[in-house]
This record gives C-alpha cells, structure tokens and sequence, in this order.
C-alpha cells in the first residue's frame, strides 16, 4: 500500500508522521471518509466541500485547492490499483511545539490512505442490527459545532466501547438535552407513519453526505424527510430505522435499547433504500 503523505507516495510502514504534529499531540485537524466504488469515487466533492468548512471553522488554511486535492485522492487511489474501497483523507494542523498554540504549526500535514473498510459484518446488513443507548453524550454543539468532522472523536469512541462492553457493536449518542444525537459514526433514521425522520445538526448530528443521499432517495420515493429532534421513545415506537454513513452505507436496526423495531426484520423502505443506494454508489461518482 502506498500512502500519500504531504505530495509523496510513501510505502504504508514509512508513512510517518512527526510526534510534534499538532494532530498527534492535540487532535488538532479534520478528515473525510470517502468511497470508491466502481472506480468512480462517491460525492467527492462534498466531501471536499465539507472538509474545507471543517477547515474554515478551525481556522486551519488548506495547502491545495479542491482541484489538488480531487486530484491526490484520485492518485491514491491509482497508485494503489484500487477500484473499490475507502479512502481517509486527513489534514492536520502540522508539526509545532508542545503548546497548544498552533502558531508555530507552518504546515499542515496531508495524509490521504486509499485501503479497505469493514465497518459492520456482512450479515447484518441483512439481519439488521441491534444498537443500544450509551451513558457517554455527543459534545455539545455550543462546545465545537458537530458539521466540524474534526479529529477529536474521544467521546464517540467511548461510546462506541460502552456498546461493545454489553454486547452490542453500535451505540446511540444522546446530546444534553437527552435527545437522539447520531451513533457514533452514523446519522439516524426512522421511519413512523410515513414520515421519514432524521436528527438535525442542533441536535449534535454530523451533516452526513450519506444522510443527504438518503434524503434524496426519499424524495425519489416520494417520502417526505423531516429533521426534528427525537427521544429515545421515539426510535422505541419507530416502524423502521436505518443508520446511515460513508463506512456503513445503509444499514437497517432492528432493535433499539432491547425494543424491536417494527416486527424485528429489516423494513421494507429500508431494504428499497438500501436497494437505490446501491443503484447509485458508481453511476454518481468521479472517475479516478
Ligand atoms: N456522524 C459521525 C459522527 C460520523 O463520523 C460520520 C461519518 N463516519 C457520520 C455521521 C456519517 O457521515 P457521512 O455520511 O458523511 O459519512
């Protein structure tokens, strides 16, 4: 595998990164999944477009334009022979001192690694999958806006181990208030009386690309999406419910915090969402 580190191609064992690297020490930076399907590689540009607001919020100046950038994700993507996977796209502050000022961060660091991503087993995207609310919150939107994909997952990390602690591989992040804010890497669904629902970004949910392809789909399907808060009681009482996410793609749930979802099978809008979804991942992409 070669990895593209700051305009080179490097072998993956010699992508290093300095341990003064602001990213390293503090988590200072930001970062895209993105897809490659087919040889095309999936709403790039959004991905791009939302890195550069990530940027934009953190004050961080990109050092290539979005072109550059199109660009390098593509060759990475050549230079490994790819034509299916999961590409990462980071950006740090740089390498500076030990402080927290960045001011003498010059650089930042580009790291772009084209490989492969699992992100839930192949079974259960058929099955659907069983996800459990978890003590640990998402961080408040007025402590660091959650459309910033930053390089601080901490919390939705834990959360993600207090899940696995009790047997489950997926957890549901609660904001302050107590509402529904997103797993831990995937945007929330639910499906009640025909109203398609999703958290908003006040609620603390990431604005996920994946989230929008999922709204366009209902719009095909003639299906109203809505984002509005929701409680844990709502996702209880849901006839259906879907994560959504670059890794995960569409997955259905089949239960929430022990209560079935729906009769307990993955729902029959889930399985045509997962069904167009597919249908689109390579036609709508940019070729590498
Ligand atoms: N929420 C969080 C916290 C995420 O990290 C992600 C991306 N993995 C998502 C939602 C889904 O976003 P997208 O569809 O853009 O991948």
């Amino acid at each position: 595998m070669k990895v593209y580190l700051n305009g080179d191609f490097v072998p993956k064992d010699e992508a290093r990164v300095s341990v003064f690297d602001h990213g390293v020490l503090y988590g200072d930076g930001i970062f895209e999944g993105i897809r490659l399907y087919d040889g095309c590689v999936f709403k790039l540009d959004e991905h791009l477009e939302r890195l550069e607001l990530s940027a934009k919020a953190i004050l961080l100046d990109l050092p290539m334009s979005r072109e550059e950038l199109a660009e390098a994700v593509c060759e990475t993507c050549r230079q490994n022979g790819l034509s299916n996977g999961y590409i990462r796209l980071l950006v740090t502050r740089g390498v500076g001192h030990l402080g927290l000022s960045p001011r003498g961060c010059e650089t930042p660091t580009v790291v772009i690694i084209a490989g492969d991503i699992q992100l839930y087993p192949k079974e259960y995207y058929e099955e659907g999958l069983k996800i459990i609310t978890v003590p640990t919150r998402r961080i408040s939107p007025a402590a660091l806006p959650p459309m910033v994909k930053s390089l601080n997952y901490l919390n939705n990390i834990l959360a993600k181990i207090e899940a696995q602690q009790v047997g489950f591989l997926e957890a549901i992040m609660l904001n302050d208030d107590g509402f529904v804010a997103e797993c831990t890497g995937d945007n929330i669904f639910i499906l009640f009386k025909d109203r398609l629902i999703t958290t908003p970004t006040s609620s603390g949910a990431l604005r996920g690309i994946t989230r929008d392809v999922a709204c366009n789909i209902a719009s095909e399907m003639e299906l109203a999406t809505e984002m509005e808060n929701l409680t844990r009681y709502d996702l209880w009482s849901a006839e259906e419910c879907f994560l959504t996410g670059t890794a995960a793609e569409i997955i259905p749930v089949v239960e929430v915090d022990g209560r079935k979802v729906g009769n307990g099978k993955p729902g029959d809008v889930t399985k045509s969402f997962l069904k167009r979804f597919k249908s689109k991942v390579s036609v709508e992409g940019r070729k590498i």
